[in-house]
């Protein structure tokens, strides 16, 4: 197949946010990768900020890092979990990203002196977004549009795409419509008028949707179908329903499979229908909804802790760790703030669980309650996995209370005029050498070897190991001696050694500190090494409980 046979899929999104569109383009994306096609996926993101980077979680959620360094919406996370598809720079674009790109252009003098218009250079600098997932090693292209029909912002992307798939022609392109059929209660009845008028929205645009998705908590009856079918202007059997799942998330492929949407889609763009294999997906499933199985009982201590987005990924991957270990994963979330002023005492807090989990993070509201709880983890011996900043405020617990640093701290944390004494995480000289330009941030992957006879080196069976990173502050040289006589190991370090990676202690049965997200790369069909060994460590303490 040559890059112009690349055949696209697009995905829109009509009548509520929060429909899950992400987990839909992700299990087509699944689904279409296993009946042996090429598959890349991105999303569009209708909003003005150049990325995500610098909203905050309370905003938009998680910021998802790719390998490359890009700073992304969550749904990537999506795309990764289910479909194993790594993303890049060209997964994730938003308005603000193609208007910066084109209002740079211009400055350049490169439109000759004409007038810049939304129509045709936002239109075109965004097809040129969708052109970037062509290539000769892409079958299919999948193109999630955020936002949702309707929207002013999404205007533009909606132009894009109806322009695309013009170009391409009806057996290249197809679009998606993923719609809510609503259920209300007092009528005791399921609603299509939604659906039909957020597809009549698109249909003025000159957008006319292939196939629909209508997402519902009540199962359609052929009445719906017919209506949606009709009214819509879509094939009776393009009408798909999906339902809440009752499980996991990681059902929704499944019931799409069973509604064949995968095949249809082939179809319709002229390719071959092959085999589909979803035994180990279906397995999975049996995992997640075995019934007895060991309760595990992580305590996941954050400042986000009231947003489920926030640590999504995370989340994700203590999941996959409670999979592979086949224990029933239950997560106790605990406001780091209320540990730090006193609102909850920490022995009480964290009573009964098997592991503590600290996150990362930005900022110093709720450190305190952060160090606290891994203290209690570490002082009464239980499975700690500290992350980013998580791994940061292990440092300073064990300055601390181990080496007898008073007043140690991070950089980060100084007031003005008011440094700590011993910046024990602070940022480098050399680091702000090697720091990528442009930002002050280190991002994306880096390589990290690991020491050899160290938890870290057994969980992933293997000398060196790429990890995803996005911070500014790091472990301070200075007192790594002085942390190594007192019992701190250095277990993972860049390779020439002047960055301290992961650390962990000895005499604990497992407390593991990294700099960098090992939760973006975990998948559920393979839980990541350090969290697959966390959960595990977590549930022997069930048997020494027992
Ligand atoms: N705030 C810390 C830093 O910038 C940690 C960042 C994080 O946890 N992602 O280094």
């Amino acid at each position: 197949m040559n890059a112009k046979n690349t055949k696209h899929v697009f995905i829109t999104g009509g009548v509520v946010s929060s429909l899950g569109k992400g987990i839909t383009a992700a299990s087509i994306a699944l689904l279409l990768k296993r009946r042996g096609y090429r598959v890349r996926i991105q999303k569009l993101d209708p909003y003005v900020n150049v990325d995500p980077g610098t909203m905050s979680p309370y905003e938009h959620g998680e910021v998802f890092v790719t390998d490359d360094g890009a700073e992304t919406d969550l749904d990537l996370g999506h795309y990764e979990r289910f479909a194993d598809l790594a993303c890049s720079k060209a997964s994730n674009y938003t308005t603000g990203r193609i208007y910066q790109t084109v209002i740079e252009r211009e400055r350049r003098g490169d439109y000759l002196g004409k007038t810049v218009q939304v129509v045709p250079h936002i239109t075109d600098e965004i097809k040129r977004a969708i052109r970037t997932l062509d290539g000769d090693d892409v079958d299919i292209a999948i193109t999630e549009i955020g936002g949702t029909a309707g929207d002013i912002e999404s205007l533009p992307f909606l132009e894009a795409i109806r322009q695309y798939r013009q170009e391409i022609g009806p057996r290249n392109g197809l679009f998606v419509h993923l719609t809510l059929v609503p259920y209300l209660r007092a009528a005791g009845e399921l609603k299509t008028k939604p659906s039909q008028q957020s597809v009549g929205i698109l249909r003025e645009i000159g957008i006319i949707p292939d196939i629909l998705v209508c997402r519902c908590e009540e199962p359609l009856e052929k009445e719906h179908f017919r209506k949606l079918a009709m009214f819509c202007n879509v094939r009776p059997e393009l009408v798909i329903e999906e339902l809440d799942v009752a499980n996991t998330i990681y059902e929704v492929p499944l019931e799409l499979a069973k509604q064949e949407l995968d095949t249809y889609i082939l179809e319709m763009l002229d390719l071959h229908v092959r085999d589909l294999k979803l035994d180990d997906w279906e397995d999975l499933i049996q995992r997640v909804v075995a019934k007895d199985k060991p309760k595990v009982e992580i305590a996941v201590v954050g400042k986000y802790i009231q947003l489920k987005d926030a640590y999504k990924s995370i989340y994700e991957a203590l999941d996959h760790g409670a999979i592979a270990n086949r224990v029933k994963l239950v997560i106790r979330q605990l406001d780091s703030e209320d540990i730090e002023t006193g609102k909850v005492d920490v022995a009480e807090a964290l009573a009964g669980v098997q592991g503590v989990l600290v996150p990362g993070g930005f900022g110093n509201r709720g450190i305190e309650g952060k160090i606290a709880a891994i203290r209690h983890a570490r002082e009464h011996g239980i499975p700690f996995l500290g992350i980013c900043l998580g791994m940061q405020c292990a440092v300073i617990e064990f300055a601390r209370h181990v080496c007898g640093l008073a007043g140690a701290n991070s950089a980060e944390f100084d007031a003005p005029g008011k440094a700590t004494p011993h910046p024990v995480i602070h940022l480098m000289e050399e680091q702000k050498k090697v720091i990528n330009l442009g930002g002050t941030m280190r991002l994306g992957a880096w390589p990290c070897e690991l020491t050899a006879g160290s938890q870290a080196a057994a969980a992933y069976g293997a000398g060196s190991v790429r990890e995803r990173h996005r911070h500014r502050y790091e472990f301070n040289n200075a007192y790594r001696d002085q942390f190594v006589a007192a019992g701190m190991t250095v277990a993972g370090t860049s390779p020439d050694g002047m960055l301290v990676e992961m650390i962990e202690l000895g005499d604990h049965p497992w407390f593991v500190g990294c700099q960098f997200h090992p939760e973006f790369k975990s998948r559920p069909l393979a839980a990541h090494p350090l969290f697959r060994e966390f959960v595990a460590a977590a549930a022997r303490t069930l048997v020494k409980e027992a």
